[in-house]
């Protein structure tokens, strides 16, 4: 294909999708001047930064500056404002002629961003984290337990680029949980204006528009992602988004991270009273378990633990030292969770509060049946932290046999919930979907403290892992886009993703997070059709029966809690399916014409499809009494 045709495609779906003037194209700088970044393959402006930028701004310049040269060919100079800079320029992060011109990121709310145009002058600016004595000693831990400073990820910026000539060494990052609005504003600009879309981390997930000439047009635009904790840090752990995705670094992945624009304010929560926890800090013999749970769970209703655990939470939030290991924390978060285990301090105290939630099963993984007795010791330590830091959160997870509000008392003000719910049933599975939604709306009626979410997308992928089967793709891009948008318009502050989707429906929950209002059909079919070009449509054909398969409640059997391998291959992927389905990969394989059509059919073809075929025959073997 020729990429004239590419560019005249990407300007309709431009100009209806986002409703923007945008000149992009061999001919179209003439007829709609804007603000020109490259005249006929040369710089037509500068990129300008203060003199010592943030290293969000650092890393937007470097950003903008090898996007426009992979678009136009052109390297538009970065100077810092130190420099005599003539002529057009692109304000990049807080600068002195930013703030001359009424733009400063203290004026802006935290993660929120402009992108304004004046003459002869393009501002792309947020707020970031200014590097200094107040906040270099932040401590923290995220719910998968990384410290703050070990997500300032470190990388070689071009070769990490594919550029590696231009290789200037490694710089740090800003962290994932660091303010760097001038990231935001940059990223949001090469997509909105520029046509640039980050589908993975590696270069061939990647979609850079092309021309001689970029010049753009526009209103100004100051906004902030909707959701403002965004937890989705997918590494391509999971074989579909491994394959899918192909080949790629770690500071590929990185990279991705930031331009995605994951991460956000802080918070964490997950399990941090557990057998290493209790071993080595919470090991004071008079509030350990009676009984079978002792080492894995403490006496609950001990004062003791109660000023323990208050006591943790204060020297986290006065940044006394950095966080023991198995905690977490992060903001004004401090995590409170108790193990995995179903058992309980035996003494008279905890049985006579765990005695209050015996009626309350529910038949499914969520239930209340430990809540009165959970909730009671977080309501304690919530009570006792009060007393010195009234603005600081205990964060625990409404889960498991705690999933549902305790019943006879409400949380304090100063707890934040964050429930549980199985997402990923939630196409197939209305018995879990009511139960989760139940749960969910009691939380959402009582708790008055910011709430965030635990989302699980790791079935059937998790147990066909561990179990070594292969699964029919669990692919409900749908469903995963109505609950999201219908989270943040509830008013959930952030969410973390447990488990991996499929490339695609990664992408578009991710953008939904930043922008609820995204059109999810339109972004699919810009998907298929930037990203397949010439095998678009049967690709996208294949992708939604996979969906179509896979959401129809009809094609379960009776009862079933997630996809087995068994209703896997007889129930879903059918021979009558597979071939339908097998089908439209050959013609895809057929049509794909560009290099680059040709290598992501086939990661497509490796990644979805040949672990379809290979689930399936094993299956099949297995049913015939052969090897599997
Ligand atoms: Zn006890």
């Amino acid at each position: 294909m020729n990429t004239f045709r590419v560019h005249f495609r990407f300007l309709c779906r431009l100009g209806c999708i986002l409703g923007l003037l945008s000149t992009f194209g061999r001919n179209a700088a003439a007829e709609k001047p804007g603000f020109a970044l490259v005249r006929d393959g040369e710089s037509a402006c500068s990129i300008v930064t203060a003199e010592r930028p943030s290293a969000a701004a650092r890393l937007a310049a470097l950003e903008l500056q090898s996007h426009v040269l992979k678009m136009t060919g052109a390297a538009l100079p970065i100077h810092t404002e130190a420099d005599n800079v003539a002529g057009a320029r692109i304000l990049v992060g807080d600068s002195k002629a930013a703030a001359a011109l009424g733009f400063k990121g203290s004026d802006l709310e935290p993660q929120e961003y402009v992108i304004a145009f004046r003459p002869d002058t393009l501002i792309l600016l947020g707020r970031d984290r200014q590097d200094g004595e107040t906040n270099r000693h932040e401590t923290g831990r995220t719910t998968t337990g990384e410290t703050l400073a070990s997500l300032r990820h470190r990388v070689d910026y071009w070769r990490t680029a594919g550029l590696p000539a231009r290789s200037t060494g490694e710089i740090e990052l800003p962290g994932l949980y660091d303010l760097q609005g001038t990231c935001y504003a940059v990223y949001d600009f090469l997509e909105r204006f520029c046509g640039v879309r980050w589908y993975g981390p590696a270069l061939i997930n990647q979609v850079i528009p092309t021309s001689a000439n970029l010049s753009v047009t526009g209103t100004d635009l100051r906004r902030a992602p909707a959701l403002k904790h965004r937890s989705a840090m997918s590494r391509g752990s999971w074989p579909f988004l491994r394959g899918q995705w192909g080949t790629y670094s770690e500071s590929e992945v990185f990279l991705y991270w930031r331009r995605m624009r994951l991460g956000g304010e802080k918070w964490a929560a997950n399990h941090t009273i557990h057998r290493q926890t209790i071993k080595d800090v919470l090991n004071d013999p008079e509030y350990q378990a009676e009984g079978p749970a002792r080492g894995m769970n403490l006496c609950y209703t001990n004062p003791k633990l109660v000023q323990a655990v208050a006591n943790l939470a204060r020297d986290f939030f006065d940044g006394r030292k950095e966080l023991p290991e198995g905690f977490k924390a992060m903001g004004d978060y401090f995590a409170l969770v108790p193990e995995d285990v179903g058992q309980f301090c035996r003494c008279a105290d905890c049985r006579a509060l765990l005695r209050q939630g015996k009626d309350r099963h529910t038949g499914h993984f969520s239930s209340g049946v430990v809540s009165n007795y959970w909730f009671s010791f977080v309501n304690a330590v919530a009570r006792e932290l009060k007393k010195t830091h009234p603005d600081k959160y205990i964060a625990t997870l409404a889960y498991w046999e705690y999933a549902y509000p305790p019943e006879g008392f409400d949380l304090e003000p100063n707890v934040s919930i964050a429930p549980c719910l199985h997402t990923c049933y939630y196409p197939h599975n209305a018995a879990v979907r009511e139960n989760d939604m139940k749960l969910y709306n009691q939380w959402l009626a009582q708790t008055t403290a910011p709430m965030f979410m635990w989302v699980y997308y790791h079935h059937p992928m998790e147990p066909a892992l561990i179990q070594h089967w292969k699964c029919f793709p669990h692919v409900a891009i749908h469903t995963t886009a109505r609950y999201a948008r219908k989270f943040i318009a509830d008013g959930v502050r952030g969410i973390f993703e447990c488990g991996e989707q499929d490339q695609l429906e990664q992408y578009i929950l991710v953008k939904l997070w930043d922008d609820p209002t995204l059109d999810v059909d339109a972004a699919i079919e810009e998907f298929f059709t930037l990203y397949f070009g010439a095998a678009a449509r049967p690709m996208k054909d294949f992708y939604l029966e996979l969906e179509a398969v896979a959401c129809n409640p009809a094609n379960y059997p009776e009862g079933t809690r997630w996809p087995s391998e068994a209703i896997s291959w007889q129930h879903l992927g059918t021979a009558e399916r597979m071939d339908k389905l097998g089908a439209l990969m050959a013609a895809a394989r057929r049509l794909a014409e560009t290099d680059t059509e040709k290598r992501r059919v086939a990661l497509w073809d490796d990644a979805l499809w040949q672990w379809m075929v290979a689930g399936r025959s094993a299956f099949m073997a297995k049913e015939r009494g052969g090897a599997p």
